[in-house]
C-alpha cells in the first residue's frame, strides 16, 4: 500500500529524450556515467552500469558533476589575472591563446640549454607540463609529443603523481 504523494513519484529521467555516454572527468578513474539530456539540455548524470571500470558507482565528485555542467559558476570566457593584479578580467580565446604562445617561445629561449655537465642536451629547463586527470589518452599523446618536440623534460600526468 503506497501514498498517492508516494504513488505519484517518477523518477528524475524519465522525461529525458536521450541518454548519452560519457566518462566521469574528475579524477583518472574514468567512471562510466550515464548523461540523461531533455530539450538539449542536460539534466541528470547517473553511473553507467554497463561501465566494467565502475559499474554503475560514482563517487560524491562524480555524482555532483551534473553542476559542472548546468552550475552558475561555469566559465564560459577566458578569465585572466594580471601579475599583481587583484581582479580577474575577460579575455577573448584568440588574444588568450597569443599570450601563452608568446610566453612559450620567450621561456623556451630563456631556458634552453644546448650542453650541460659536458653533454649535448639540447632541452629546455624553462617550463615544464602537468596535465589534469580530465585529459584522455589521446590528448595526454599529443601533449608528449608537443613537449617533447619543444624541448621539455618534466612532462608528467596527476593520474601517475
Ligand atoms: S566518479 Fe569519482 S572516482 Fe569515478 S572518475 Fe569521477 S571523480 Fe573519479
Amino acid at each position: 500500500m503506497k501514498s498517492a504523494a508516494t504513488d505519484a513519484l517518477r523518477p528524475r529521467i524519465t522525461t529525458a529524450d536521450k541518454v548519452v555516454k560519457s566518462i566521469c572527468p574528475y579524477c583518472a578513474v574514468g567512471c562510466g556515467q550515464n548523461v540523461y539530456v531533455e530539450d538539449d539540455t542536460v539534466t541528470q548524470i547517473e553511473g553507467d552500469a554497463d561501465s566494467p571500470i565502475s559499474r554503475g558507482r560514482l563517487c560524491p565528485k562524480g555524482s555532483a558533476s551534473l553542476q559542472l555542467t548546468t552550475g552558475d559558476a561555469r566559465q564560459y570566457r577566458v578569465r585572466y589575472r594580471r601579475p599583481y593584479g587583484q581582479d580577474w578580467e575577460d579575455l577573448p580565446l584568440d588574444q588568450a591563446m597569443d599570450m601563452i604562445a608568446d610566453r612559450v617561445i620567450k621561456s623556451r629561449r630563456e631556458g634552453w640549454q644546448w650542453e650541460a655537465e659536458g653533454k649535448r642536451v639540447r632541452r629546455t629547463l624553462g617550463f615544464a607540463h602537468l596535465g589534469g586527470a580530465t585529459l584522455d589518452n589521446e590528448e595526454n599523446y599529443l601533449i608528449k609529443k608537443l613537449f617533447t618536440a619543444l624541448g621539455a623534460i618534466q612532462i608528467e600526468n596527476q593520474a601517475r603523481i
